[in-house]
């Protein structure tokens, strides 16, 4: 603090301007760190900022003081003559802030700049989408889509950034973003994107983007970033042309969901229910679990399709013991404990059409023609 923390100095915009991490307090007991001062520390910075004293303020008992840990004379010794130290690890990244001679200590991360990306001419964005991902790492959907739909797909990952306009409205986001320190790990939230930044043919920086609104750039960690909307780009579903894609994953999520029922009966109860009754029975079975009736309701609806209940059939010849590869539940138009064979498929809920079908051992198939359809084992 400036002048021992009197009001008379310390304006608001110097303290926000400076938005420190810690704020040490050169007062006296009666001198310093007045009301408005020590108010605007917590309400004028952006970030955290913790404060210490060398003295115990005693002209405001009990207010306007920081917590006792950071006062070097606290209350009742006003007058032994500690001092505040710190300490700077570069190599770590950090200070250290003592009180007194043997007092605690408290480590703090050094501030840093954002990536500083103002140079850069081209910027290349690998999106992280799950729908890119999911024929890959989950091996009951590696059907899901063709080679060619696996390529289309592949070709709708990068975005490359060369308009100048475009790249300045990333790289002025990323130059607001706040540093968080250096952590180990990764972050619990989604992987976004991995994102690269060139100047010609050089590689300037590269990082990685999580949601939400958080970047790590070499283990130190920005936040504060308001990607992608403010990037000016629509990696997910609001990107025309992978919204088919997107859909259809979504509608084997939910099949795969309903498949779950099914497991558990297998390995609990030996039996499936009866044909005429299973999406009750699933209904029945969730809210006892204790699920919400909307929630039980949910994984009925294809979210390719319009309005219905459910949009999934049940194959009454494949029982709890049947082959792996026999046809468990496929889609058909909406109605409610529908069951049957072939001539109840549909593939009118998707566009592309096509339609989701899935193996009594939880394999899930995207069937677009009559012959692939009658290749399947139905009992
Ligand atoms: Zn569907």
């Amino acid at each position: 603090m400036t002048h021992h923390g009197l009001d008379l100095s310390n304006n608001p915009l110097l303290l926000k301007t400076l938005n420190p991490t810690v704020a040490v307090a050169m007062n006296g007991p009666r001198k310093g760190i007045q009301p408005r001062t020590f108010m605007d520390l917590d309400m004028a910075v952006p970030g955290p900022t913790v404060l210490y004293q060398i003295h115990y303020n005693i002209d405001h008992d009990g207010k306007y003081n920081t917590i006792a840990k950071c006062i070097a004379n606290p209350k009742d010794s006003p007058d032994k003559g500690e001092f505040i130290r710190v300490a700077v690890d570069a190599v770590k990244g950090t200070f250290i802030v003592q009180v007194g001679t043997n007092g605690p200590q408290q480590r703090f991360d050094i501030q840093q700049p954002p990536p500083d990306l103002s140079q850069c001419t081209r910027i290349e964005i690998k999106w992280c989408e799950p729908v890119f991902d999911i024929a890959h790492s989950v091996p009951a959907r590696a059907e899901l889509f063709d080679a060619a739909e696996s390529k289309y797909l592949e070709s709708l990952r990068p975005t490359v950034l060369e308009d100048p306009q475009r790249i300045k409205a990333l790289v002025d986001n990323i130059s607001r973003a706040r540093y968080r320190g250096v952590k180990g790990g990764v972050p619990r939230t989604p992987l976004v994107a991995q994102v690269r930044c060139y100047r010609g043919a050089n590689l300037q920086e590269s990082f990685t983007a999580y949601d939400p609104r958080l970047i790590i750039l070499q283990g130190r960690w920005f936040d504060g970033v308001g990607f992608p909307g403010v990037w000016g780009l629509t990696p997910n579903e609001k990107t025309p042309e992978l919204r088919p894609f997107i859909l259809r994953a979504d509608c084997a999520n939910k099949a795969d969901q309903l498949h779950g029922f099914f497991f558990g009966r297998q390995l609990d109860k030996e039996d499936y229910p009866g044909s005429t009754q299973w999406c009750d029975a699933i209904v029945q079975d969730d809210l006892a679990s204790g699920h919400t009736r909307e929630e039980a309701m949910g994984q009925f609806s294809c979210p390719a399709a319009g309005e219905g209940k459910c949009h999934y059939a049940l194959n009454p010849d494949c029982k709890w013991n049947s082959a792996a590869d026999v046809v468990l539940l496929f889609e058909t138009k909406a109605g409610w404990n529908q069951h049957g064979g072939l001539e109840l498929f549909t593939v009118d809920n998707h566009d592309p059409k096509g339609g989701c079908v899935v193996l009594n051992d939880g394999t899930v198939k995207f069937i677009r023609t009559e012959d692939e359809l009658r290749q399947l084992r139905w009992k």
